[in-house]
């Protein structure tokens, strides 16, 4: 079976830095990219707040940067998913899709992120693909001219309304409490567009139409004596209502936290297997930001460094 030093399972910011860093650390890493070559920033538009960027950068191109710098210094970066691992015992065993191939590896770099997450309604699955979307900047393009609605009060849910209303005709954001979680200078952004609405206090029911999405069925003041059943006519729906880390594939062997990303130890990037290291969205429910995942990407390959060190690697 192949062997490697150092896998690195992910390829978002978190992944490539601990690319970068484990190549010219002289460790070979083999990384595998997922589902999403590039992760959650090749999907948003522009980035506005990483360092050494003034003019803001277009997420996909900043991937692909980051991607050829892993290269540069000989990082091995393959298609592919990795679908189970066996962290029972070292070197850990990682299958990739589903079988296709093996890889052991003395030691393990999680940068899986994390994933648009749904309200659970019956609505949105029959109607995926077609009115309903979690990614404005993939499936924006579709909406030009229409009516459109965003759920979510946070920063995702404002740069993905905004972005929207410079394409659609009209954009209602869903709100469900009376405040937008989001920070001021989105905030700012939102009340400054005129064709967004923002219906504070409002849930979503449920979707109508015949093929594809025609309409929300909404409720104000929900659970309370002014509570209030309206319809919108809409032709697109956005959820914007955060994300659930991609742990799936680990199958309960790394300790995780209540919410599911993974728990790392102190100030390092350690899980609660030694060789085990977790970087990025993964493991960060507080942050998740492209210049803290990878400054956990890089951590997490001085960390595996470190540790292979000790182990007479
Ligand atoms: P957040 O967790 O910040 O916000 C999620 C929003 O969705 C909240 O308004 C929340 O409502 C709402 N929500 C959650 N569940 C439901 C539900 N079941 N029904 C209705 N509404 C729901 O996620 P984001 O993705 O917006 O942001 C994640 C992180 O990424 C944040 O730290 C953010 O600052 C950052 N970010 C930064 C950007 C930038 O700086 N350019 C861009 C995008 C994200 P409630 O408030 O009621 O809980």
């Amino acid at each position: 079976m192949e062997t490697t030093k150092c896998l690195i399972i992910g390829s978002g910011p978190a992944g490539y830095t601990a690319a970068i860093y484990a190549s010219r650390a002289n460790l070979s890493p083999v990384l595998y990219e997922g589902e999403q070559p590039g992760g959650q920033l090749t999907t948003t538009t522009e980035i506005e707040n990483f360092p050494g960027y003034p003019d803001g950068i277009d997420g996909y191109e900043m991937m692909e940067q980051l991607r050829s710098q892993a290269k540069r210094f000989g990082a091995d970066i393959r298609t592919g998913l990795v679908t189970s691992i066996d962290l029972s015992h070292r070197p850990f065993v990682a299958t990739i899709d589903g079988g296709a191939a093996t890889v052991a590896a003395d030691a393990v770099i999680v940068a899986t992120g994390a994933s648009a997450r749904y309200l659970g309604l019956d609505d949105e699955k029959k109607f995926r693909g077609r009115g309903v979307s979690a990614c404005a900047t993939c499936d924006g393009f579709f909406y030009r001219g229409k009516v459109v609605a965003v759920v979510g009060g946070g920063d995702t849910a404002c740069e993905e309304a905004t972005y929207l209303a410079g394409l659609a005709s009209k954009v209602y954001m869903i709100v469900r409490k009376d405040y937008l979680r989001a920070s001021k200078v989105m905030q700012e952004r939102v009340r400054n567009t005129s064709n967004i609405e923002v219906l504070f206090n409002t849930n979503t029911v449920g979707l109508f139409g015949a093929d594809a999405v025609e309409g929300a069925h909404l409720v104000r003041h929900k659970g309370t004596a002014e509570e209030e059943y309206f319809d919108i006519a809409i032709d697109g729906f956005f959820l914007a209502i955060g994300h659930t880390p991609n742990t799936a594939f680990l199958d309960g062997q790394l300790q995780l936290d209540d919410a599911g990303y993974i728990v790392t130890r102190g100030a390092s990037q350690a899980t609660s297997v030694p060789g085990v290291f977790a970087a990025g969205d993964v493991a960060d429910p507080h942050y998740r930001q492209a210049v803290t995942a990878a400054g956990m990407g890089c951590k997490a390959a001085l960390d595996v460094e470190k540790f292979l060190l000790a182990d007479g690697h």
